[in-house]
């Protein structure tokens, strides 16, 4: 079993994508509320190898070289790709020796403030970084950085990083109500969007149990709105749970075994992902759609999000 990459995994923007998690779970500069990995145990803007780089290039090679090629390989996980100081190395491997598989990083993007950093993963060819926040309040309310990240030099990096990168940047703007979707935020929002000029714009909201209770998704209509509002080209709500299904990876067997398992007794996240040996981000994935299907309900214990199978209710 593989320990430091996953899937491939069925993926609503890049489709059949084999997970890369280089820095152990939560370890991150940000602690979101939002963050569907729950909440940040390591606050830290510090660079090192969290896990041996030898080790992932030695499963890359192992998976490439006997499986089907994915879409994607996707650098993501729960904790912050960036801050692992081997990442420059592990891009350059996987370019020189599988250049046909397009690479991808998820990432928070606090990081491309470092021009060092920033010139480590210019060989991607796609980059995802977030900005859900533009003002100081809002920043600070929902992502709730390390004291280390000035906002200021955090949009400077992503604009910086435009003007050297040659591949696309898919932009993600995380909208959560009371959090970032006042007047000022989104205002100031579409100022840094037009500096950053990325190829795409996406508005994301929740879907999944996070890392602060009791926190609502925006609508559909909101987040509709703000496209409105800022008049821009190329912004685009992140399409449904229910998309994931279209997804050709997308595979019924996956979900099949998690509504096995917790049909023998209610699972959390990290159970599932221990018993059936697959990523957490894996098991989210099949999660939302299960939710969405109204198949599965959660209940909230003192150990976690609890997962059961939905009790028909008798006619
Ligand atoms: S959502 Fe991403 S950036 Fe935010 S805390 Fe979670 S892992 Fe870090």
């Amino acid at each position: 079993m593989y320990k430091h990459i996953f899937g491939p995994v069925p993926s609503r923007r890049l489709k059949m994508s084999l997970g890369v998690d280089i820095v152990p779970h939560k370890i991150c500069s940000l602690n979101c509320v939002y963050c569907e990995c729950g909440k940040t145990t390591n606050l830290t803007v510090e660079r090192k190898e969290y896990v041996p780089t030898g080790e992932v290039l030695a499963e890359i090679d192992h998976y490439l070289k006997n499986n089907q090629p994915p879409d994607y390989i996707t650098f993501s996980g729960s904790g912050e790709p960036l801050l692992h100081s081997g990442i420059g190395e592990i891009i350059n491997y996987i370019k020189n020796n599988f250049p046909l598989i397009p690479l991808a990083i998820l990432t928070n993007g606090t990081l491309l403030s470092d021009k060092h950093v920033r010139s480590e993963i210019l060989q991607a060819d796609v980059v995802l970084p977030s900005f859900d926040a533009a003002t100081e309040k809002s920043f600070l309310k929902i992502n709730r950085p390390s004291k280390l990240i000035n906002l200021n030099e955090y949009l400077q990096g992503l604009i910086d990083f435009r003007q050297e990168f040659k591949g696309q940047i898919w932009l993600e703007i995380f909208i959560l109500p009371n959090y970032n979707d006042d007047q000022d935020n989104l205002k100031e929002l579409k100022k840094a969007v037009k500096r950053i000029n990325p190829n795409i714009v996406q508005l994301n909201t929740l879907d999944r149990p996070c890392a602060l209770k009791n926190l609502k998704p925006a609508s559909y209509e909101q987040l509709d709105n703000i496209i409105t509002l800022w008049n821009l080209k190329n912004v685009k709500i992140i399409s449904s749970v229910d998309e994931r299904k279209k997804v050709g990876s997308f595979r019924k067997d996956t979900e099949s075994v998690i509504l096995e398992t917790i049909a023998r007794r209610p699972c959390t996240v990290s159970d599932l992902s221990d018993i059936l040996g697959l990523h957490d981000n894996e098991i989210n994935k099949y999660l939302s759609t299960l939710e969405n299907d109204k198949k599965i309900a959660r209940t909230e214990l003192s150990r976690g999000t609890f997962y059961s199978l939905k009790v028909k209710q008798r006619k």
